[in-house]
C-alpha cells in the first residue's frame, strides 16, 4: 500500500483530553505480598491512592516515585519482564501484569510501594491484582483520563517482531504466537478491553515457557520463582501443567503482556493493536515510538 505525502504527515494518533473518561485511583491502599519469578525472593507492593492526573508510579522506601510510562520503560531491559528505570537509576521489574489490571479496570492514578526487586508473580496472570484492587474499591476522582485515538496505521518490526496500530472504535488487541514444533504451534487471541472482558477471558493466563528454555533462564538469574502453578510450560508434544485454564493459555497471557506495556503510554486508548511474535522489548518500543509520533510528551 503507497502512502500519500499528506498520510505520513497526519500523525498516526491524537490525544483528547476532554475526554469525559473520569480518571480512578483506588479507595484505599491495598498490600500484596508473594515470590518474584526472576527472583524467587518474597516481594511485596503495597497500592494507595493518588490524585487525579498524577498518573501510575512506583516508589521505593519513600523515594522519589518513578512514573510506570514510555520516558522511563527501558527496552533494553525488558527481557522477560518489563522494567522502569528511574532518573537515580532505582529499577522496577515484572510490572507489566500489575500495569494490565490497573488499565483494565481504568485505575489512572495510583502509587506503588514496592519491596524486593520485582513485583510479585501472584498466579502468573492479572487474576489476583483485579481482585486486591476492586475489593480496595475503585473510585473516581475527579479528572479526565485523556484518550489517545488511533487515526493511521501504524507499525513496528523488532527482530522477528511485528506491531501494528489501526483506528478503531474502543479498544482492542490481537496476539499472536508462534512456536513450531511444539504442541503450541500458532496460536492468536483477539479481545475487546473492558473490565468483564479482561477478567473471564484473559486474566487469569498464566506466562509461559518452552521446556527447553528454563534452565538457560535460570542460569541467567531469570525464572527461578516459576513453577507449574503460575507458568504454563511446553515442548515439542506436550504440557508440563496437568490443566490449562484456557487452551489458548499462552496466546491469552500475550493480550495481559501488551495491554501492560500499552498502559504505559499513560493514556486510555481507542484502537486495534495486533502483536505477532512480539515480547517486552518490542511492546516497549512501539509504545515510545507511538508516543514521540503523537507527541505524548507533557
Ligand atoms: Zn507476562
Amino acid at each position: 500500500m503507497t502512502q500519500t505525502s499528506t498520510d505520513t504527515l497526519r500523525p498516526i494518533g491524537s490525544l483528547c483530553r476532554d475526554s469525559g473518561v473520569p480518571t480512578r485511583t483506588v479507595a484505599k491502599a491495598t498490600a500484596i505480598e508473594g515470590a518474584g519469578i526472576h527472583s524467587g525472593m518474597t516481594c511485596r507492593v503495597r497500592i494507595q491512592p493518588r490524585n487525579a492526573g498524577e498518573g501510575i508510579a512506583f516508589t521505593r522506601a519513600g523515594r522519589n516515585p518513578v512514573p510506570a510510562t514510555w520516558q522511563f520503560a527501558n527496552a533494553e531491559a525488558s527481557d522477560r519482564r518489563t522494567v522502569i528505570i528511574g532518573a537515580d537509576g532505582e529499577r522496577f521489574e515484572q510490572i507489566e501484569h500489575l500495569m494490565a489490571a490497573l488499565y483494565a479496570l481504568g485505575i489512572s492514578d495510583a502509587l506503588v510501594e514496592q519491596e524486593g526487586p520485582e513485583v510479585p508473580f501472584l498466579g502468573g496472570g492479572s487474576r489476583e491484582y483485579m481482585d486486591a484492587l476492586r475489593q480496595a474499591g475503585v473510585v473516581e476522582n475527579g479528572g479526565q483520563f485523556p484518550v489517545l485515538h488511533i487515526e493511521q496505521t501504524a507499525s513496528l518490526e523488532d527482530g522477528g517482531a511485528l506491531l501494528t496500530a489501526t483506528p478503531h472504535d474502543g479498544l482492542f488487541l490481537s496476539a499472536f504466537v508462534e512456536f513450531p514444533g511444539t504442541v503450541v504451534g500458532n496460536m492468536g487471541f483477539t479481545i475487546g478491553i473492558n473490565p468483564e472482558n479482561f477478567y473471564d477471558q484473559v486474566s487469569q493466563a498464566r506466562t509461559f515457557a518452552v521446556a527447553r528454555d528454563i534452565e538457560a533462564l535460570r542460569a541467567r538469574g531469570l525464572a527461578r520463582g516459576g513453577n507449574l502453578q503460575n507458568a504454563v510450560v511446553f515442548d515439542e508434544t506436550r504440557y508440563h501443567n496437568e490443566s490449562l485454564h484456557f487452551p489458548d493459555e499462552v496466546a491469552r497471557h500475550k493480550i495481559i503482556d501488551l495491554l501492560g506495556d500499552l498502559a504505559l503510554l499513560g493514556c486510555g486508548l481507542n484502537g486495534h493493536f495486533w502483536a505477532w511474535r512480539a515480547g517486552h522489548r518490542s511492546h516497549v518500543l512501539f509504545a515510545q515510538k507511538i508516543a514521540r509520533e503523537c507527541r505524548l510528551d507533557p
